[in-house]
């Protein structure tokens, strides 16, 4: 068995289609021209073929995996451990039902998904190595995280401490620079969506509401509400700022164990995300407080810059990874 830190199953690396998810903006991924492949998920006739032009395409099918335990549950099927039998290496295989998503009409989600997240490569960001489907099925090949979701973290432990708390800042905002430089924005970035590498470092998981910037869409108001920011809640158009609000939440929440705008009611969770209605309990620490402060302003263009937040005292003072400051002359 290959040994599951930093192992690249590198024949699972192989071009594939670019879903056609249409909108004239979508300029980051272009289909490549040496795919042979059509542009659908979930049409008929789609294969996974192998990087090299001059070798015939090769269809993946669930016959190249041996299948291990569930990882978990999602809403459309399931999450298993898998071995891609010629590699001998271990990923996780996410297993859709073509008919739950088409009932949800949530395809184009998929597709989005599948688009943004094939094509970005980054230490913290859960890699998507390919897709095949069946007639009922889609299977995502994924990098396997072997440390599960953070959110089970929080829930086992409560609150996370500063160390552990900034080490993830630094991770997931040198993730979320990468991305915006791609013009992708995550949107949906909580515990549920972070996902635990061999070591602990953070994954950034589930681009299912991802888009590319900038972007008018509306997010359909369903599960939790705590990581709305003000102008996807009063319905402005919004651009990848969202994303530093929602890192200060999650900042907030790791050291806390609970969202800061958290109440029973929607409305009341609403008024108080508008309001920016923000108390720190005593845990909280003067230099995570200003952290904080700085990422969760209601004017998008008032939030600290991700470079920003790599360079905040706080931050440096506590996380056990370190990036090297930017230069000051770039900063101004
Ligand atoms: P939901 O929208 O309810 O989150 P989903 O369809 O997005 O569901 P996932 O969140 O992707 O499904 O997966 C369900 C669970 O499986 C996750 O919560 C996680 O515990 C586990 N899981 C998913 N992908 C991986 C992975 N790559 N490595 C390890 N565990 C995983
Ligand atoms: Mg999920």
């Amino acid at each position: 068995m290959q040994n599951k830190e930093n192992y690249e199953p590198k024949g699972l690396q192989r071009s594939f289609a670019t879903p056609n998810t249409g909108g004239p903006q979508r300029v980051l991924v272009k289909p490549r021209a040496d795919t042979g492949v059509k542009n659908s998920v979930t049409g008929p006739g789609r294969e996974c073929v192998s990087s090299s032009s001059s070798s015939p395409p090769k269809k993946l099918s669930i016959d190249d995996f041996d299948i291990g335990r569930p990882l978990g549950k999602g809403k459309f099927g399931n999450v298993y451990l898998a071995r891609v039998k010629k590699l001998d290496a271990i990923v996780a295989l996410k297993v859709l039902f073509k008919s739950q998503m088409e009932k949800e009409g949530v395809e184009h989600q998929l597709r989005r998904e599948i688009e943004i997240q094939a094509h970005l490569k980054h230490p913290n960001i859960l890699r998507f190595y390919n897709y095949f489907h069946d007639r009922k099925r889609v299977f995502l090949v994924l990098e396997y995280a072997p440390r599960g979701e953070m959110y089970k973290e929080l829930q086992k432990y409560g609150q996370f401490d500063d160390q552990r708390t900034a080490t993830y800042m630094v991770e997931i905002s040198d993730a979320l620079i990468y991305c915006h430089e791609k013009k992708v924005i995550h949107r949906d970035i909580k515990p549920e969506n972070l996902l635990l590498g061999y070591r602990g470092e953070l994954k950034i998981a589930d681009f299912g509401w991802s888009v590319h910037a900038p972007s008018l869409r509306r997010r359909t108001m369903c599960g939790t509400l705590d990581y709305l920011p003000p102008e996807m809640i009063e319905g402005h158009t919004h651009s990848e700022k969202v994303d530093l609000w929602c890192i200060g939440v999650l900042c907030y929440e790791c050291l806390v164990g609970n969202p800061p705008f958290e109440t029973n009611s929607h409305n009341e969770t609403y008024k108080r995300i508008t309001k920016v209605d923000l108390n720190f309990p005593e845990v909280v620490s003067d230099g995570a407080r200003d952290l904080i402060s700085k990422l969760l302003r209601h004017n998008p263009i008032d939030r600290l810059p991700l470079q920003k937040v790599i360079d905040h005292p706080w931050v440096r003072a506590n996380a056990h990874r370190l990036l090297p400051p930017t230069c000051p002359s770039k900063t101004s």
